[in-house]
């Protein structure tokens, strides 16, 4: 018999698996431990236990009800790693033998794992809990950075400033990966130049591995090591290394490990050298010649794009490929045209650059958009590669985004809907979503009640950060303690602050914005949060102007703005705010996920009819700006855009929030939180958009794989 574990051991393997994260008792636990300490280390139980001396862990643990707590948490998780998958009616079939697998060039899991700068990161952790929670057969390939993406500060002058933290390995619920004769998985890629060694960590979340790697070690040489030190951080040469990384040797760590993956589901362009490895492989394993061998490839092959915006599709010139990946070129016996042409719209034109978004839909056999709206957009931007067919017939469809109900849902809600629901409610949800029609059945002062308590909770939370960072800028922090009034209208605005997204649309017409915030009656407030790309100036800009905004006399603690947004943040806001303000340049948000963690809160959207929002308005769940009709000048269309704004603030939005009944309750506005809760939680979840990549990317492919050849 193996010695019982001791508490300690039993909290290093609950905060060995990322599951925790989606788990609020888990969090809880060891907040409990040390509350002051689980802020400083921003959340990671990994960092908590290593700077806790054991003696006080063991102390602190063996106190009766801890004591408990941390037996049933530590069976619970091993029940969950043991639950038989998949749910939702949907079998697996081919997939159990060998997984899917999904490669990312971020994941957005939890703050304490930086490896994400914003929604296709987030998107990508949430697939990972979705499919683990689902039991769906699936690993995860990525990148491991040494400095994650930047921390924000803003300086005294209000210019966003970027700080790298070094993301220590020990201090990060990682592990070695380990080949089946335990070794640890460790490869070296060719190239120019000096070999380049890769090594390899594995992460669990929940039932799902996620595979990263790292070229941080003492072998290489300073530029091999910082290859993976940050994310989106470098020039074009060092972007193409990392994604040679990231695809050719993604799925070489995965054949160390033993994994075969029946589908590859490329996330983004990023991953897309993966699809030459792979033919690679079946030339020289299988004796195929290219053309064979690339086929076979793309019948494996899902495809994901996310964005219309030209900078989000990476370009490389024929030099810069052929000097990094010639060797490849050569041993898919390919010359310079037919290798760059895999990448090219046009394959008969020499200069132009290899796209890796071209690269990735040559690749595959299913691709797909992220919305019904970008799918259209897709289609149109992507003719050219199937030349004489009408746009209504280009081969992309769509599986719109979803959040995972766990990481996103607030945990008093999440607990009201079970007193309503059943305890169980969310895993029955997938096989029966119209069980959400009984949340008509909330008592709407319950509802209410939860959310002023998780608005005040936000208000607290963020007073504490501006103060916070007053005092970083040497400022005096104590006005910052008393901002904002939790009985105003709340409007929240956080995501990458992307030019397309016009964060400052809203500061259009300062003088009518004024009348919205010093309204006595029916007043409004702004919380503002989000990080610009280190090389984005006019990004830079406009978080610029809303900082100095907020430190001027007129909007003094009505409008403020949250430095270094993150996952925390994040959770915080969409369960605290009473309306999520979305204004991007139609069509350019391909499906914007925040304000799907805000409806799964039962918060209401305030948006373009964009991404999501154009499918997902219906008139009563939240509120729209604009029409779908829009006008080819930018600059005429965001004038239009902002006096719709104003005016849907002005006669839509404000008088429904103050149209109070005898207890203070808005009905009406209730009445359309429990619609938006009814209508959007299960359809925009990450567990629907998973069942959707299964029934129609994952099986089909999987069970294509048999008929090799057209
Ligand atoms: C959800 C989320 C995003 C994505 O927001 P969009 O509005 O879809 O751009 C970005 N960053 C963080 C931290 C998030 O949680």
């Amino acid at each position: 018999m193996p010695a019982e574990p001791t508490l300690t051991q039993r909290l290093w393997d609950i905060a060995m698996n990322l599951h925790w994260s989606w788990q609020p008792e888990l969090q809880e636990l060891f907040r409990e431990l040390n509350p002051e300490l689980w802020e400083t280390v921003n959340h990671n139980p990994v960092a908590l236990l290593k700077r806790l001396p054991p003696a006080e862990v063991e102390r602190r643990g063996g106190e009766a009800t801890m004591n408990t707590r941390i037996l049933y948490a530590h069976r619970r998780q091993a029940e969950y790693m043991e639950v038989a998958g998949p749910l939702g009616g949907i079998k697996a079939g081919p997939l159990n033998a060998q997984p899917v697998a999904y490669f990312s060039a971020e994941f957005g899991i939890h703050e304490c794992l930086p490896i994400y700068s914003g929604g296709l990161g987030i998107l990508a952790g949430d697939h990972l809990k979705a499919a683990s929670d689902m039991g769906i057969p699936l690993v995860g390939v990525g990148l491991l950075y040494a400095n994650g993406y930047f921390h924000q500060w803003i300086d005294a002058a209000g210019r966003q400033q970027e700080r790298y933290e070094v993301n220590a390995v020990d201090n990060l619920p990682v592990r070695p990966a380990r080949a089946a004769d335990g070794s640890e998985i460790r490869f070296v890629l060719e190239g120019p130049g000096n070999p380049l060694h890769v090594r390899v960590w594995v992460v669990a979340v929940g039932r799902v591995r996620l595979f990263l790697m790292d070229t941080d070690l003492p072998e290489n040489d300073p530029e091999g090591r910082s290859l993976t030190d940050r994310l989106y951080g470098g020039d074009h040469e060092k972007r193409l290394r990392q994604e040679i990384v990231l695809g050719v040797g993604g799925l070489r760590a995965l054949r160390l490990a033993g994994i075969r993956p029946t589908v590859m589901h490329l996330n983004e362009g990023h991953c897309g050298f993966a699809t030459l490895e792979r033919a690679r492989e079946r030339m020289e394993e299988d004796g195929l010649d290219f053309h064979h061998a690339w086929t076979a490839t793309r019948r494996q092959t899902c495809f994901t794009t996310h964005t219309p915006v030209p900078a989000g599709h990476d370009r490389f010139g024929g030099d810069l490929m052929e000097r990094h990946l010639g060797w490849l070129r050569e041993r898919l016996r390919l010359d310079a045209k037919g290798f760059l042409g895999l990448g090219r719209e046009n394959i008969e034109d020499p200069g132009e650059p290899f796209c890796m978004t071209v690269l990735c839909i040559k690749g595959s056999n299913r691709r797909n958009a992220v919305s019904n709206l970008h799918g259209k957009v897709s289609r149109d931007m992507w003719q050219s590669l199937w030349p004489g067919r009408p746009v209504d017939e280009i081969p992309i469809g769509h599986v719109t985004n979803g959040v995972h109900m766990g990481t996103w849902m607030a945990p008093v809600l999440h607990r009201l809907f079970g007193k309503e629901l059943g305890r169980d409610w969310e895993r029955r949800l997938s096989e029966d979503p119209g069980l959400l029609e009984r949340l008509s059945e909330i008592h709407p002062g319950e509802l209410w009640e939860t959310h002023v308590l998780l608005k005040n909770n936000m208000v607290q939370a963020v007073r504490e950060n501006l103060a916070r960072s007053a005092a970083g800028r040497g400022e005096d922090p104590a006005p910052w303690t008393r901002v904002l009034d939790p009985a105003k209208l709340t409007v929240g605005f956080s995501r990458r602050f992307a030019t397309y997204k016009r964060a400052t649309l809203l500061l259009e017409d300062p003088a009518r914005l004024r009348r919205l915030v010093d309204d006595s009656a029916r007043p409004v407030q702004f919380i503002f949060a989000g990080k610009a790309h280190p090389a984005d100036e006019p990004g830079k800009a406009l978080i610029q102007s809303l900082h100095q905004l907020s430190h001027g006399p007129e909007f003094f603690g009505k409008l403020v703005f949250v430095e270094d947004y993150d996952i925390g943040i994040s959770r915080r806001l969409v369960q605290g705010v009473d309306v999520w303000l979305n204004n991007p340049e139609r069509p350019l948000e391909a499906c914007g996920t925040s304000g799907m963690k805000v409806a799964l809160n039962g918060n209401l959207n305030l948006s373009v009819l964009d991404g999501w929002w154009d499918e997902a308005y219906d008139g009563v769940n939240g509120f729209a700006i604009g029409s779908t009709m829009t006008h080819a000048d930018s600059g005429t269309q965001r004038g239009r855009d902002a006096a719709s704004l104003y005016e849907a603030l002005e006669s839509r939005v404000l008088p429904l929030f103050y149209q109070r009944g005898a207890d203070g309750i808005p009905m009406e506005w209730v009445r359309r939180m429990k619609h938006t809760l009814r209508s959007l939680v299960w359809r925009y979840s990450a567990a629907r958009m998973v069942q959707d990549y299964m029934r129609s990317a994952y099986l089909p492919t999987a069970g294509a794989l048999s008929c090799e050849l057209d």
